[in-house]
């Protein structure tokens, strides 16, 4: 029997999904090994039953809470992936404003017909079992967690930091160019794609396990950045976890 796979969405824009759809080469031969049997951005099937959720976006509803307690009560296995779905990442913007105010400023007048409480990650509300960072994720990590997975292995989590995937891309540091950068604490596994694109890196991947913030701070600052810039700079996609930098 193929191990059934759901994947679900929450408060998110999508585009971690669509990277899933976007393994056209890879889709094939990942069919092969498991049945997709709820996946709403692209097919109309929908299962009660599954073995391995992939989620996609923040919880930001109560209601959202009730149905990630029922898919944790279904699944073998429940995968957040995306900074929405592993950080809450930009969704928690919104959580340091009092709700009604963040209601009546996106809905206007129609807001009394919406509910929506402070943004939080997926492992704030249910039990993971691991996760798939980045905004959007990388589609060849997503590949590649889902055949570890179907192998029966502990997938891995890359733990260096951007950095040093930058210095191997042959990247100028964008510091020497008075730029600044959350590169030095931001978990690797982009390829640093951001700097080598030319921009800098807003640590969407999350920090390492046991970042020097501190020292980060100290650099963030000898580069000219105010304490109020540092916090902003870390809270695009990590204000969820702001305790750690304020
Ligand atoms: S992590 Fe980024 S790309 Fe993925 S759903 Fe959230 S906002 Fe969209
Ligand atoms: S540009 Fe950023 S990621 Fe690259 S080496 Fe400098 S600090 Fe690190
Ligand atoms: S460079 Fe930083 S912001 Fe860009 S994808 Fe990698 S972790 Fe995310």
């Amino acid at each position: 029997m193929k191990p059934k796979v759901a994947v679900f969405d929450f408060t998110c824009c999508e585009g971690c999904e669509l990277q899933i759809l976007n393994c056209e080469e890879e889709m094939p031969d990942l069919i092969a090994t498991l049945d997709i049997v709820t996946f709403r951005e692209a097919m109309t099937e929908r299962s009660a039953y599954y073995d391995i959720a992939f989620i996609d976006g923040a919880c930001s509803r109560r209601s959202e809470m009730v149905v990630l307690k029922e898919i944790r009560e279904r699944a073998k296995m429940v995968i957040p992936i995306g900074a929405c779905a592993c950080l809450g990442g930009v969704n928690c913007l919104k959580n340091s404003y009092p709700m009604d105010e963040v209601l009546k400023a996106e809905y206007g007048e129609a807001a009394r017909y919406y509910d929506t409480i402070p943004a939080r990650p997926i492992s704030a509300v249910i039990p993971i079992d691991f996760y798939i960072p980045g905004c959007p994720i990388v589609k060849e990590e997503f590949i590649r967690v889902a055949q570890e997975i179907l192998a029966g292995k502990v997938p891995y989590q890359p733990n260096d930091p951007v950095c040093a995937e930058c210095k191997i891309a042959g990247n100028v540091c964008v510091f020497d160019k008075g730029m600044t950068c959350l590169g030095p604490v931001t978990r690797g596994g982009c390829k640093a794609t951001c700097v080598t694109g030319g921009a800098t890196c807003w640590g969407c991947r999350g920090v390492i396990d046991e970042p020097n913030i501190n020292a980060e701070k100290e650099i963030l600052k000898k580069a000219g950045l105010s304490v109020e810039d540092i916090v902003r700079q870390f809270n695009l996609f990590n204000a969820c976890q702001e305790s750690m930098w304020k």
